[in-house]
């Protein structure tokens, strides 16, 4: 066994099986590179899901994490501290929101947004109690708690979890008819992601956003976008709602590059009017709005604005985008992306993208597959031209390979 091969026997054996990890051992990271155990370098192209917009371990980032670290870490909400005001005032002009909420993963900012929009609903609409009905789409990803799975349509997800939280009802994703259709008095908000990201970077028609925005203000129904994983200049926009006008949300949540890849940190933000229906005791969370938090956010924030990471990211998004369209397209269905959010969707006849990306580990780039066929490329948004152009060229030998054909053929007759 290799030194690698040992570790990975140890954390199966101790580890819970909920994940499937391409086979190898990370040690150590800077920048958009990651080395293994052996001391072996790849390109990190899914940044830990859009977490690391900022690339690994930034020097700055860093140094207000060991900064902070030397001063204070934790008091709870209890008390003030000297930190959390600071960067919800740094997130809220962000965002051209009024107030923050401050939590830790994505997935709990998710549910403090839903908890937010019922009590809205309740306080300014004649809806009985328990009634309040949110819309959610098909292929949604919003996290993993038994609420988040229970507005989902993914089986993977939903089987053997039950019984689910109730108060949700789906509609196409796309389709702004299938919304008015399950509209009812009962509707308090509609609940999305601007990009599907988990789903395979789905990419909404134009003018869904601004039509839904228009619909969700004529009905008075809150419009509330989860852009953790398209935030923070992923797609080539602060956040990717700015791709089209009037389509600002009523409610944002936050997270994932938020805590610039070093600690997790989330947020919801809205307007006053919509955040005061928490009153003192109504939600909480004991590390959310910690002074380690809020003092990494801001760094991670600063990075993100002094660096131009969204135009950034918008430019060096069509670069790759035309160079992978110049690659033998024979496995490939559709390219699709905005920024550098961009999945590579193979032919049905290829089954699995997990073996490109395994042949992609072995030419030094790290990316995962996502529903099967799709390659997801999201690296951090500090990458250079040069190391797109190695991306590319890797790209390039993995899809004309022999391996390419005769994997996809292996493929096809085991299926
Ligand atoms: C990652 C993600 C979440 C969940 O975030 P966690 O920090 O893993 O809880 C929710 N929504 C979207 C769109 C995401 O990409």
């Amino acid at each position: 066994m290799t030194s690698q091969q040992k570790i990975i026997a140890t954390t199966e054996k101790y580890s819970a099986a909920n994940y499937l990890p391409l086979p190898l051992v990370i040690s150590r990271a800077e920048g958009v590179w990651v080395w293994d155990t052996d001391g072996n370098r790849y390109l990190d192209c899914l940044s830990a899901y859009s977490a690391l917009n900022q690339g690994h371990r930034h020097p700055r980032i860093i140094q207000a994490l060991i900064n902070q670290a030397n001063r204070l870490t934790l008091t709870s909400r209890a008390f003030h501290n000297d930190q959390m005001g600071s960067f919800l005032q740094q997130l809220c002009d962000l965002s051209d929101m009024e107030v923050a909420l401050p939590m830790n993963t994505g997935v709990e900012a998710v549910e403090t947004a839903i908890k937010a929009a019922r009590k809205w609903g309740y306080d300014n609409k004649p809806i009985e109690r328990d009634r309040a009905e949110i819309i959610v789409f098909s292929h949604n990803f919003h996290g993993r708690t038994v609420t988040a799975i229970s507005l989902s349509s993914e089986p993977s997800y939903r089987r053997g979890f039950g019984p689910f939280t109730p108060g949700f009802r789906q509609a196409d994703y796309g389709d702004l008819g299938a919304v008015k259709d399950v509209l009812t008095n009962e509707t308090v908000a509609v609940l999305l992601e601007p990009i599907q990201g988990e789903a395979g970077i789905n990419i909404p028609p134009e003018g869904f956003l601004s039509g839904l925005r228009k619909l969700c203000t004529e009905h008075g129904v809150l419009m509330v976008l989860d852009e953790i994983q398209t935030g923070l200049g992923r797609t080539g926009k602060m956040f990717c709602h700015e791709h089209e006008r009037e389509a600002k949300p009523d409610i944002l949540i936050v997270g994932k590059a938020l805590g610039g890849g070093v600690y997790p940190v989330s947020a919801v933000l809205a307007s006053h009017e919509i955040l005061s229906v928490f009153g003192p005791g109504t939600h909480g969370s004991t590390f959310g709005g910690n002074p380690l938090a809020a003092a990494v956010a801001k760094a991670a924030l600063d990075v993100v604005e002094q660096e131009q990471l969204p135009a950034r990211s918008a430019e060096l998004g069509d670069y790759l985008m035309g160079e992978l369209n110049r690659l033998p397209q024979n496995d490939i269905a559709e390219i699709r992306g905005r920024g550098l959010l961009i999945g590579i969707e193979l032919k049905k006849s290829v089954v699995s993208a997990r073996p490109y990306c395994e042949q992609l580990m072995r030419r030094g780039i790290l990316c995962k597959e996502t529903h099967d066929r799709v390659i997801r490329l999201s690296p951090p948004l500090i990458i250079e031209k040069n190391e797109i152009d190695h991306l590319v060229e890797q790209l390039n030998s993995v899809l004309t390979g022999d391996f390419a054909r005769q994997s996809s053929e292996k493929l096809v007759s085991s299926s």
